[in-house]
């Protein structure tokens, strides 16, 4: 009986298990030295701007679009192709996500899509570094510039990936990265605010605490979107490993590439460093349900990211002509390209990937 490889598989380790009872040991569990220290050590990896810790991604990018003074009768211009908090990070702020498609190469924004949607509403444009390859950051960066718009990049899947040499997280206003088991590395639940600008970077600040800097003088409305000491502590832990499990992510993609046949492996624009957070592959669309289920039957976890558009999902149901959208979705599937492979895992990927292919699955 063939042993599961896993879609993906969080590495915790005995570092962040003593991380987190030396927190608890020093009584002092909430948002406190941990967090502000965690939010240091972040910087680097955010291409060297300001960071503030949150309770998810999801709350980034919220907190973020509100201290950016996003609002009801604002338009921001998002990929459709997207787990779906990006969206819903613009809607839970009263303004209007403007779906839109996908390059076909990389998943990400298609900056003449983009150009394209703007109106006198638009505000902003958040481009989705998707499974941790790099949007287009020059193209999209000169439509913001010429229309005066500003970019906010969802950078959940991207940690370290970077564009024209420079890390995203320091691209635009701010930037949202998640830390969620599945990403590329995690502290249990939580995110991050990049920003070069220390104004709203304050404003995260006071957000995540009710409003307060001085304790019972709110300043705002704010929210308890507060990461815990616990929390960071496992995070510090992981940022430490992050650059070498990134490797692994890459040598393991590199594998992949130079041994899968059959199917359209994906491909690194030469200007971009691509960090796996997925590695996806694409099948004929009237073979994909079927070559899944093959994969699954050797053995092999895969998974699809994303099978509807956030669009098409109940929760926003609008009805768009999106087709790069529209036909990728139905083709995609993610492999296991996770640092936590064992030896042989890949061979298994590839063996089976090739005999699915070989046959029309
Ligand atoms: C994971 C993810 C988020 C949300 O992050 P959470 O930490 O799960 O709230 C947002 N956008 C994208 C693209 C993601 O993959």
């Amino acid at each position: 009986m063939a042993t599961n490889i896993p879609a993906a598989s969080p590495i915790i380790g005995d570092e962040e298990r003593a991380a987190v009872d030396r927190v608890m040991r020093s009584g002092m569990i909430a948002q406190g030295p941990e967090v502000a220290a965690f939010e240091g050590e972040f910087a680097e990896l955010a291409g060297g701007v300001t960071c503030v810790a949150v309770n998810s991604g999801t709350s980034a990018l919220h907190m973020g679009l509100i201290a950016a003074g996003v609002r009801p009768g604002d338009e921001v211009i998002v990929p459709s192709f997207t787990f779906a908090a990006t969206g819903n990070a613009v809607a839970l702020v009263g303004a209007t996500p403007v779906f839109v498609d996908v390059e076909e190469d990389y998943f990400c924004l298609d900056p003449a899509a983009v150009e394209a949607a703007v109106t006198d509403k638009t505000v902003g444009i958040m481009p989705v570094h998707l499974y941790g390859h790099p949007a287009n950051m020059a193209a999209l960066q000169q439509i913001a510039d010429k229309h005066g718009l500003a970019i906010y990049e969802d950078a959940a899947q991207a940690h370290g990936a970077e564009f024209d040499g420079t890390r995203v997280g320091s691209f635009g206003k701010f930037a949202a990265f998640s830390l969620y088991p599945t990403k590329n590395m995690t502290s249990g639940e939580g995110g991050m605010v990049s920003t070069a600008d220390e104004d709203l970077a304050r404003t995260v600040r006071l957000l995540r605490n009710q409003g307060m800097e001085k304790r019972y003088e709110n300043e705002l409305v704010g929210f308890n979107t507060r990461m815990t000491d616990i929390h960071a502590a496992i995070g510090r832990v992981q940022l430490g490993k992050l650059d070498g499990w990134t490797k692994t992510r890459q040598q393991n993609a590199k594998f992949l590439d130079e041994n899968l046949s059959g199917v359209i492996v994906p491909p690194v624009a030469d200007n971009a460093t691509h960090v796996y957070h997925q590695y996806t592959i694409r099948v004929d669309a009237a073979d994909r349900d079927a070559f899944v289920a093959g994969l699954g039957e050797r053995g092999v976890g895969s998974g699809v990211y994303y099978p509807i558009p956030t669009h098409a999902l109940p929760s926003f149901g609008l009805d768009l002509d999106l087709p790069t959208t529209a036909r990728v979705a139905k083709e995609v599937i993610s492999l296991p390209v996770h640092p936590a492979l064992q030896d042989g895992d890949l061979e298994k990927v590839v063996a089976a990937v090739n005999e699915l292919a070989s046959a029309g699955a």
